[in-house]
């Protein structure tokens, strides 16, 4: 049976486990509740929060062309201002809980709006907005 401690074993194991379910997410296109349940082992609240980010159209996909390059940009929760966050799945947010809690702490696997864009990629569930290289190269320096 899985271990419950907080070691550092345990996050390349979570991180190859929510890598499954999301590759399943995206041949079917939607979310079983077992697989739900799984990504929310995983990733806790925030699993919650990206489901609803998805659920409401917050995720976009920018995608560069002719490069065909993209970043994806996720509205953020919040109700007071409509913050948008770059976002590249894997390993960045332009976040605040990314740099603290994701990089500095250690405590989530990832910040809410990572899982989001995930899970809209497996869905196919974002808005898809085509700019030229040059424009999402001056999005980049902008992070
Ligand atoms: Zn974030």
């Amino acid at each position: 049976m899985s271990g419950s401690g907080s070691g550092s074993g345990s996050e390349s194991a979570s991180t190859l486990v929510a890598e499954t379910v999301w590759k399943e997410i995206e041949s079917t296109r939607t979310v079983s509740d077992d697989q739900f349940w799984t990504l929310h082992f995983i990733f806790g609240k925030n699993l919650e929060g990206a489901a609803r980010i998805v659920d409401q159209r917050g995720v976009s996909r920018i995608c560069g062309h002719p490069s065909g390059r993209f970043i994806f940009q996720v509205t953020g929760e919040s109700t007071r201002k409509k913050d948008h966050y770059l976002c590249f799945p894997h390993h960045f947010c332009a976040c605040y809980s990314f740099f603290y809690e994701v990089l500095n702490r250690r405590q989530q696997l990832s910040c809410k709006h990572q899982i989001a864009a995930r899970l809209a990629a497996s869905l196919g569930a974002y808005v898809e907005l085509n700019v030229s290289d040059e424009e999402l190269a001056l999005l980049l320096l902008k992070i």
